[in-house]
């Protein structure tokens, strides 16, 4: 129940109890993101996280679903994480999820039995930022990770039988590498099959260093229209052959899509189409917000 610094969470944990295990991201070097730049990286004390869940029992009368914040949750040892599980079955036994936020390199270093273990202590969820399949994009990003042990990552989660839940960035290559994001985004997608992908569009906070970027007029932001062009080139590249939400309703979007892949693909194609023709259906600029 106390909290260091701001605190962020994905939409669909909106109703989850926030648990602070780690503060700030231990990379915290994308371009695009100012979400932890004021936070210096560290772990919260274990005894801290365990009195702080003590502490929300006497608040929360049902938890069905935890998060486990800030930034890469999912660097801590799994000696440590297994430790606040177990304090989590045993405090909120009516719990059904806990979620974690985890990086490419976080899940590379697990082994799959350690995978397992967090699976069976109770993590249902895994939260990973891809935001482009294009290695280039990924490298002027500062991501960190490269396509392939992006792919690599989130193969790994679903095969520990964990869901893995994957955001992408419409617009993050700028008017020059649009084509690319999308067509790369779209085949990594088809490659990794996660159980949920979540599109946002690109805005950049003030202390981000994308948006000086920006500011200098060095990466030109995409238009509303040319957003849809590479949503519409990415949802065409994506051929997955088991189930995957997709989801670009993020309050940074323009327009609003959830669609069951691959079912929906093509009904999805064809709002992505009429908002083409229609730009009244998109979402004004003062109503978007990160
Ligand atoms: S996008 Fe994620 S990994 Fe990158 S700096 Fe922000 S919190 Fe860290």
């Amino acid at each position: 129940m106390r909290y260091e610094g701001n605190i962020f969470r994905p939409p669909s944990e909106a109703r989850s109890y926030i648990l602070q295990v780690t503060v700030g991201c231990a990379h915290n070097k994308c371009t695009f993101c100012d979400m932890y730049k004021d936070k210096k990286f560290h772990l919260r004390k274990l005894e801290d996280v365990l009195e702080d869940l003590r502490m929300a029992r006497k608040y929360y009368s049902r938890v069905d679903k935890i998060f486990l914040a800030d930034g890469d949750a999912l660097c801590l040892k799994n000696e440590k994480l297994l430790a606040i599980l177990a304090e989590i079955r045993r405090i909120f036994p009516e719990c059904r999820r806990v979620g974690i936020y985890g990086s490419a390199r976080d899940v590379r270093r697990k082994t799959p039995e350690e995978l397992a273990e967090l699976r069976g202590s109770g993590v249902g969820i895994i939260y990973i930022g891809a935001e482009s399949g294009s290695d280039k994009v990924l490298s002027a990003i500062c991501k960190g990770s490269t396509r392939a042990e992006l792919i690599e990552a989130v193969r790994k989660i679903e095969d520990a039988d964990i869901a893995s839940s994957v955001t992408f960035i419409s617009g993050l290559a700028g008017r020059d590498g649009w084509r690319e994001h999308a067509v790369e985004s779209g085949t990594m997608i088809s490659e990794m099959e996660p159980s949920y992908v979540g599109l946002l569009t690109l805005m950049t906070g003030p202390g981000a260093p994308l948006t000086k970027e920006i500011q200098e007029g060095r990466f030109q932001l995409l238009s509303p229209q040319e957003v849809m062009l590479e949503t519409e080139l990415m949802l065409e590249h994506i051929n997955v052959n088991r189930p995957c939400v997709f989801r670009s309703n993020h309050a940074s979007n323009y327009l609003s899509l959830k669609g069951d892949l691959p079912q929906d693909k093509e009904r999805m194609l064809s709002q992505i189409r009429y908002a083409k023709e229609h730009a009244d259906v998109l979402k004004e600029e003062y109503f978007r917000m990160l």
